[in-house]
């Protein structure tokens, strides 16, 4: 069969079967890169590494409105910060190059006009002049009359000279494809099997659009031709695209990649993870509090969360999604997480990169046995199209929470320190000023055992960082418990172990065990944990902190002296 013959059959053709594996991802950046899209440059990615092929990656910013260099260059960082480097593509970091670019869109355009031209000579695709304003008006009238809407091909009944007329006049136009009329589309599948769509489905869709872009389609099939992509591994939600893929393909004699359409993600619930979800959690927020338009918001912060209009039209349209910088805001302002979304909330958050790398692998994918936990060079030695899943993935939050607490807890010290560091240099570059860097070590060390995330320590520890006379106590059951229950009370055992403190000749966590210790078993009958709560809730405001010791010892004595009394203090007050 000529690669003629095999017009619309789907079948793959011998070069693409026989060459070297040339695999690609080919985001549109805008925002930041989602994590269904981070799972499939993965899978992409791990194809190519496990066949010693070529990972290409290639930018579609033809959608001028919607692409920014800044989302195009958050991409590059978000891949490369999993671990996912490109061997063919825009140059970043060490990736990248290549001799098949461009690798940006928005720099192929000449490519694109030259084989519409083409089309068009060879009476495949034609210009078409409707206005969007005619084209709109034929939808409504196709809506008003309860039936589909099909581009009626008026620009085909149009004579040679009236269609030279108007070019000469330069009237705007997009081209369109001449859709066969009845044929049957095989789309073969690795993932799904083989999936049909008749021709007669399709109407003669735009190639190129009035102002000389391609549309996605077009671009999509021009560039994996002259790319070389030899596989298209994508998100199930393009596989009705791919119909007009194959009919690009053949229309202008190209070979077929072999295609692999992945499920999609879903949360645990059933419902699709989107970046909608963060609005929804506002919102609930929102209502739970009955907060209304500033100025009576009541939304605790000093500075305004977002303009009074925005947060107008946000309240009143249930369907508006605020900027993530908005919606950070409020988010803090209301003391609440947004859920992760994008590869930059997971990172912001504190996951390890190699443990997304794992678990987004897991999403659709599975090396077989019982085998969950692996690193990218087993990833990397077994993965393979054919133990794709095609049922939708779950995305289950507290598995990932799991693998970051197990990855996290078998480091060795010094490299939680070390990647601790560099996520508070990236994320909290105050708290680590503050903290400064003799004490880093130490707090460090105290807080690995208990890290679920990165973030976790800074989170629960700004006590460390803030002002003696900063510390906010908890009024909750626990505190009151700690501190007035018992004889003698917490209150009592401050007030005893102070001038201990005071006195201790050396600071370090050694002697603080021994001369607390000491002091239990003299006068708490041998319970660390009666002195210990009440000096906890003393020097952090409540009752969670690192083990005792290392959190005095990080403190330092002036302060933990000064919290002390600040604590005794804030007793003789209420009691007065
Ligand atoms: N730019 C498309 C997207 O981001 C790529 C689809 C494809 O891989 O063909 O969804």
């Amino acid at each position: 069969m000529s690669r003629k013959q095999r017009k619309a059959t789907g079948a793959p053709t011998p070069e693409t079967v026989s060459t070297m594996v040339r695999s690609r991802f080919a985001p549109s950046p805008s925002g930041h890169l989602h994590v269904g899209g981070a799972r499939t440059a993965l899978f992409c990615w791990a194809y190519a590494r496990a066949r010693g092929g070529r990972f290409i990656l290639r930018i579609e910013d033809t959608d001028q409105k919607r692409s920014s260099e800044a989302a195009t260059q958050a991409f590059f960082e978000d891949l490369t910060w999993l671990g996912i480097r490109w061997d063919e593509g825009p140059e970043f970091d060490g990736c990248g190059g290549g001799e098949a670019g461009p690798y940006r869109q928005s720099q192929r355009l000449d490519l694109y006009r030259r084989h519409a031209d083409q089309l068009n000579a060879a009476g495949a695709a034609y210009p078409a002049f409707e206005t969007p304003h005619m084209l709109e008006a034929a939808r409504a009238r196709a809506r008003d009359e309860g039936r589909a809407y099909r581009y009626d091909r008026a620009a085909l009944k149009l004579d040679a000279a009236t269609i030279r007329r108007y070019l000469d006049e330069k009237r705007p136009h997009v081209v369109r494809l001449k859709v066969p009329d009845t044929c049957q589309i095989t789309i073969p599948d690795v993932v799904r099997g083989e999936t049909h769509v008749s021709s007669a489905e399709l109407d003669d869709f735009v190639i190129l659009k009035a102002d000389g872009y391609p549309t996605y389609h077009f671009a999509v099939v021009i560039d994996d031709e002259l790319m070389g992509v030899t596989h298209v591994i994508r998100g199930e939600e393009h596989l009705g695209n791919t119909a007009k893929h194959i009919l690009l393909q053949d229309a202008l004699d190209f070979r077929r990649p072999i295609y692999a359409h992945i499920s999609l993600i879903f949360n645990p619930d059933g419902s699709k993870m989107s970046k909608r979800e963060r609005d929804i959690r506002l919102r609930r927020e929102v209502k739970r509090l009955g907060l209304q338009v500033p100025p009576e918001t009541g939304v605790p912060t000093a500075q305004p969360v977002m303009p009074v209009d925005q947060w107008r039209r946000w309240l009143a349209d249930k369907d508006q999604q605020l900027d993530l910088e908005s919606a950070r805001s409020l988010a803090e302002a209301l003391k609440i997480d947004l859920p992760e979304i994008d590869v930059e909330d997971f990172r912001r958050a504190g996951y390890l990169p190699e443990v997304m790398m794992n678990y987004l692998a897991l999403l659709g994918w599975s090396p077989g046995g019982d085998i969950e936990k692996f690193d990218r060079e087993f990833l990397i030695s077994h993965f393979d199209l054919d133990r794709m899943i095609k049922s939708p993935a779950r995305f289950d939050r507290d598995k990932l929470l799991a693998f970051n607490l197990d990855a996290l807890q078998a480091m060795s010290t010094e490299e939680f320190s070390d990647r601790l560091r560099a996520h508070c240099l990236r994320y909290h570059r105050d708290f680590l000023d503050m903290l400064g860097n003799e004490k880093f070590a130490l707090f460090a060390a105290a807080n690995q055992q208990r890290s679920k995330t990165l973030d976790d320590p800074v989170r629960s520890g700004r006590f460390f960082v803030i002002g003696d006379e900063e510390v906010a106590y908890e009024h909750s059951k626990a505190v009151t418990k700690a501190l007035t229950h018992g004889d003698p009370n917490g209150y009592a055992h401050l007030k005893a172990v102070e001038p201990l403190l005071k006195e201790l000749p050396h600071w370090t966590i050694k002697r603080l065990e021994e001369t607390l210790t000491q002091y239990a078993n003299e006068h708490a009958g041998g319970k660390l944990g009666k002195v210990a709560q009440p000096l906890r809730i003393a020097v952090s405001g409540g009752p969670v902190s690192p083990a005792i010791f290392d959190t005095l010892a990080i403190l330092g004595r002036e302060s933990v002296i000064n919290r002390i009394r600040r604590c005794l203090a804030m007793r003789e007050r209420d009691t007065k």
